[in-house]
């Protein structure tokens, strides 16, 4: 028949003993064990799962119910030493086998069975021996004899190594924990120096904790020991225990290897912990640093956008006031040229018809007087003919071409046409090339230059009195008013009255007039030379003017030779093109959407192409860059809403010339030279081109090179107003 067997405790793991069991047996289970304490006779045998209740505790009750009923607590392995070490010191659990899961095979009931009769045998055995020897026994004997009994099984039960020695330090006991932990039977240690069979790692540390143990409190040590080839660590106690006359000292050790080396472990953790947190902090220091940064740089930008907007409102406004003057001086230029071109016109008209007589016949006075109304008209004409000529040039309404020109044509044509004035005065005229073995070329629009070529000599020969002389010669000069250039020049010399020299400054500026009597005489409003100046400047050259008074003057009017070498106030803006198309302001557009770019690659670039700008910082090369760039960028799109609105473009280029001008202060002070300069230009222009092509994908290319080609005009601009700041070489000759 097979054996009953009641399982208490109902856990869901490990079910596979249970399931074993119930397929060998005849099981019960109790979720309350309390509920089937009533019945336990119906059972051989009682299994306790450790795992689901207090296996001890239900020992004592199922025990108190029923002393014959064989109780086994399941456990798992590891639970096992520490459940035999409680057990002993609990009372009342009977005779308690502690099984693991792997014991429960079908055999189990019957070797529990077993166990249980042969220590209720053994039980038996000794109370009868105890009792015998009660009988013929001191009462003392008994209890030493009881002692060591207890003693020994404590000992062997003891999961701590326990050791005793002599006197001589000659080991005298030596428990199964300790032959575990030292790898050496109790054999090979017992008689031998304990320091000896112990193998401590520092062996004085040892001895003195060992001798110290003479007084009778325990001492206590944490002691490393070479045991068993390892390196363990244990919590050493010692006492000296005194007994009918003899002394021993007791060894306990408590193995902390395992709790040191995770708290090693937790220490080195925790010391990493402390370096990550500190990390943490240096990197939470460097992000709130970070952050202020961009906060300023936020600020900055703020402040940068704040000038945008304003100078986006400022362009409008001037481009609306522009708009409104422009459209006043257009009417004005108008009603000038309608209202009193054509009364002149129609007395100049009707003064012809009266000279040919077809009203009737004049008298001689009569016909006088016509031809004096006649030379008035046409004086008249002329007149304002110059004062349109002076308010179009003001109000850059002047086409002025800028081609490469020889300048003996404008001088021969000039000279042809104040040659019979001066033939008729007696002045001798003459004209002389200066080039030497070349031939002079200016850049400029012929047309405008003869008419400022005619304009001086008229006055040279108007101011020179009868048999004197004036020369008109041309040439190049390697220096010039032009932004010291070098330049091509036209000369007019006179034998004149001259100019005082408190009026020389005053004779450019419109209807200032020296000499009134005469210039009565000979006509003139005084616009003359405030015209010829106005369109050389707008061919990038400029009029200057000496004089000797009573010895004469000489005029000179100064052009480019080359294309670029423009004046920083002339207008970036072809006057020739009435409207830019809207791929230009594209290209503008393209510019400032790039700027960062730019920004970046012009500071690379330059680094890698001059080696001052090496050992400076961005912030100093960048400087002011990034606005001079916007501003290209907001005069490209100005230019094409301009509608003829040229101031907005002229504010456009007047921030550049003070950009440009900065520019040129601050490359000087860092040790720049013309030539680096030159090359910091060259390698912008390109760099702005680059990026105006990788924006541009989809802009017509014919607008790309009309805008691209605007850019070069305003940068060659700045370039000459830079310069004027720089030593014109690199002493060093290095500029790679
Ligand atoms: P205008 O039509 O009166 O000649 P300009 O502007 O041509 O006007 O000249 C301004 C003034 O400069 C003249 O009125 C004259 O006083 C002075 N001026 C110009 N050229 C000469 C010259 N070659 N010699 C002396 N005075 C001159």
């Amino acid at each position: 028949m097979a054996a009953r067997v009641l399982i208490v405790g109902d856990s869901a793991e490990p079910a596979s003993w249970r399931s074993s069991l119930t397929r060998s047996f005849q099981v019960d289970t109790a979720a309350d064990a309390d509920a089937l304490m009533h019945g336990t006779a119906h059972f051989d045998a009682a299994l306790i799962d450790g795992s689901a209740v207090d296996p001890l505790l239900m020992a004592q009750r199922l025990h108190a119910r029923d002393a014959a009923l064989q109780l086994t607590v399941v456990a798992a392995s590891g639970e096992r030493p520490s459940l035999e070490r409680a057990m002993i010191l609990r009372r009342g659990v009977g005779e308690l086998w502690i099984a693991e899961p792997s014991d429960l095979d079908a055999a189990f009931v019957e070797r529990a069975a077993q166990v249980t009769r042969q220590r209720r045998g053994f039980q038996t055995m000794h109370r009868r021996i105890e009792h015998d020897l009660a009988a013929i026994e001191p009462h003392s004997i008994r209890r030493a004899f009881i002692s060591d009994a207890y003693l020994a099984t404590l000992l062997g039960l003891l999961p701590d190594p326990v050791m005793s020695f002599d006197h001589d330090m000659r080991v005298i006991s030596w428990n199964d924990a300790a032959t575990q932990f030292f790898g050496r039977n109790r054999g090979t240690a017992l008689g031998r120096h304990i320091l000896d069979v112990t193998t401590p790692v520092d062996r004085a540390r040892l001895e003195k904790l060992l001798t110290g143990s003479a007084s009778p409190s325990p001492a206590r040590d944490e002691i490393a020991f070479l045991a068993d080839g390892q390196l363990r660590v244990a919590e050493a106690l010692t006492a000296r225990v005194s007994a009918e006359g003899r002394t021993a000292h007791l060894l306990v050790l408590h193995d902390v290897t395992e709790q040191r080396r995770i708290q090693t472990e937790l220490e080195a953790n925790a010391t990493e912990l402390e370096a990550q947190s500190e990390e943490l902090q240096h990197q939470s220091a460097m992000l709130e640093e970070a952050h202020a940064d961009l906060a300023t740089v936020n600020e900055e930008l703020q402040q940068a956008n704040a000038a945008l907007t304003q100078r986006t409102a400022d362009a409008e406004k001037a481009r609306e006031e522009a708009e409104r003057a422009n459209r006043a001086k257009s009417e004005f230029l108008a009603t000038m040229s309608h209202e009193i071109r054509t009364p002149i016109n129609a007395i100049i008209g009707y003064n012809e018809l009266l000279q040919m007589e077809l009203a009737g016949p004049l008298t001689a006075q009569q016909r006088q007087h016509l031809e004096r109304v006649h030379s008035s008209s046409q004086h008249l004409l002329a007149l304002i003919q110059d004062v349109l000529d002076l308010a179009r040039i003001e109000a850059r309404r002047v086409d002025v071409e800028t081609e490469r020109a020889l300048a003996v044509n404008a001088v021969a044509a000039a000279v042809e046409i104040v040659a019979a004035t001066a033939h008729a005065r007696d002045i001798a005229l003459s004209s002389v090339a200066l080039a030497d073995g070349g031939e002079t070329y200016y850049y400029g629009d012929e047309r405008r230059v003869q008419q400022i070529l005619v304009n001086l000599l008229s006055n040279a020969v108007k101011f020179t009195a009868r048999g004197g002389r004036v020369e008109i010669a041309y040439g190049v000069a390697s220096e010039s008013p032009l932004d010291g250039a070098d330049a091509a020049f036209i000369r007019v010399t006179d034998t004149g009255i001259g100019i005082e020299p408190a009026d020389l400054a005053r004779i450019f500026k419109p209807f200032e007039q020296v000499q009134q009597g005469r210039t009565r005489d000979h006509g003139g409003a005084g616009l003359g030379l405030a015209i010829s100046r106005e369109l050389a400047q707008l061919m990038g050259g400029d009029i200057t003017v000496t004089s000797d008074v009573g010895r004469g003057s000489t005029f000179i009017l100064w052009l480019p030779r080359t294309g670029t070498n423009v004046q920083p106030r002339l207008d970036i803006a072809d006057p020739a093109v009435e409207q830019y198309p809207e791929g230009v302001a594209e290209v503008g557009r393209a510019i400032q959407h790039a700027l960062d770019d730019i920004k970046l690659e012009f500071t690379r670039e330059l680094r890698a192409a001059i080696s001052v700008a090496r050992q400076l910082p961005d912030a100093v090369l960048q400087d002011h860059v990034a606005t001079y760039v916007a501003d290209i960028g907001q005069t490209l799109i100005d230019l094409v809403a301009r509608s003829g609105a040229t101031p907005l473009v002229r504010d456009g280029s007047e921030i550049q010339h003070l950009i440009a001008d900065l520019h040129g202060r601050q490359r000087a002070l860092f040790g720049w030279t013309a030539d680096s300069l030159r090359r910091e230009i060259e390698i912008l222009l390109d760099v702005i081109d680059r990026a105006v092509r990788r924006e541009c994908r989809d802009c017509n290319a014919a607008d790309i090179d009309a805008g691209m080609q605007i850019v070069q005009r305003m940068i060659a601009t700045s370039e000459q107003v830079s310069l004027r700041h720089l030593a014109p070489a690199d002493p060093t000759g290095d500029n790679s």
